[in-house]
């Protein structure tokens, strides 16, 4: 991904972290984005939060196709509001691993559903807010 590119992803995703925040209530987060190319583990996003500084690095993978149909700026943000849900349901403690990233992705999926109504180039609702 060129330069250009890689700045005009991050800025999109800046807005889109921005709307994320108000419709999760988590304005009074601070989150950073960094956006890396895919490691060695193909992992798409991370996240790393300190609950108690309300501060959060969400690393994602600049390349996070999850559909040759969807584009990178709405795949990316899918998993970029996937890492920020971790911030709500993993402090509530003890649970296995598999039922908090299916929870995770329901989630996601049904909020990036209402966003675009399945269609990445019309959001719907709140969106126009941002
Ligand atoms: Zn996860």
């Amino acid at each position: 991904m060129t330069k250009e590119k890689l700045s005009q992803l991050k800025e999109s995703l800046e807005l889109k972290l921005k709307y994320w925040q108000k419709v999760l209530r988590l304005q009074d987060w601070k989150f950073e984005i960094k956006l890396l190319p895919r490691g060695g583990n193909n992992e798409v996003g991370h996240i790393a939060f300190n609950l108690n500084a309300r501060y959060a690095t969400i690393t994602l993978a600049q390349d996070s196709l999850t559909s040759e149909a969807l584009d990178t700026h709405y795949s990316i943000e899918e998993n970029m509001l996937h890492e920020m849900i971790h911030v709500l349901i993993t402090p509530l403690g003890d649970h296995p691993k598999t039922l908090e990233e299916q929870a995770i992705e329901s989630f996601t999926e049904a909020l990036m559903r209402l966003r675009y109504d399945n269609s990445p180039d019309q959001p719907i609702g709140l969106a126009n807010e941002v």
